[in-house]
């Protein structure tokens, strides 16, 4: 473990740390707060560190592309669509030392037990995901699994109304569903204040 201390950087210390146990990083925030790019660029980076990667989303989020997990920005990182948790254990290769996984909210509740397996075997876990749904409440299983996590992220969009620090994401189209699949055609960035909860409050259509 004196290795750690040749590294001022986090990301270089986990890697050593990677012979002994694996662990899970948590990326959550509103709609285009950044996730997905924070999930790309540690997935880029694990790469050049020439390990083996393998990235997950759920087959719901064909938002972009039908293989890749996608940025709003346009970064792409390529992945495996599946349709549960037990469908993406089952494409768990045994040399794979990094997990990535996006769009986490979508997965049932089997991921939380995957994950905390997956790193127990050894593995680097990384979950990135809507903390929140659009009406702002706790969106499962994110929740769950931020309190396994040994790492968490909070990213933050900006508010398109104020400028302000956005940690909601505001559905602009009328739908009572909880999974409502968009973009910016459907969601935008909103700061507390500007934040409007329902989607059929009057000041959505002002
Ligand atoms: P997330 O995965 O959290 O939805 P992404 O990583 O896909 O976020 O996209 C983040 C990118 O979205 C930003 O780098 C920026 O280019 C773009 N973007 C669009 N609208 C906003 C906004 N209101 N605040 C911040 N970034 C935004
Ligand atoms: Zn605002």
């Amino acid at each position: 473990m004196v290795e750690e201390l040749v590294f001022d950087n986090t990301e270089e210390r986990r890697k050593v740390r990677h012979n002994d146990t694996g662990w899970i990083e948590v990326i959550v925030g509103s709609m285009f707060s950044g996730k997905s790019e924070e999930l790309i660029r540690r997935l880029n980076r694990a790469r050049i560190a020439r390990q083996a990667v393998q990235v997950f989303k759920p087959a719901i989020d064909a938002r972009y592309s039908h293989e890749d997990i996608a940025s709003h920005s346009g970064q792409t990182h390529s992945s495996i669509p599946v349709a549960s948790t037990a469908e993406l254990l089952g494409h768990i290769l045994p040399a794979t030392q990094v997990v990535g996984i996006d769009e986490g909210q979508f997965f049932d509740v089997e991921i939380v037990g995957a994950a905390n397996r997956l790193a127990s075997e050894g593995r680097r876990v990384i979950i990135a995901g809507l903390d929140q749904d659009f009406m702002g409440k706790p969106f499962e299983p994110m929740p769950q699994l931020l309190s396994i996590a040994e790492f968490i992220t909070k990213t933050h969009a900006i508010c398109v109304k104020c400028g302000g620090t956005a940690n909601y994401s505001q559905r602009t189209v009328e739908s009572d569903q909880l999974v409502e699949v968009g973009a910016a055609d459907k969601y935008e960035a909103r700061c507390r204040r500007c934040f409007v909860p329902h989607a059929d409050a009057p000041t959505l259509h002002d």
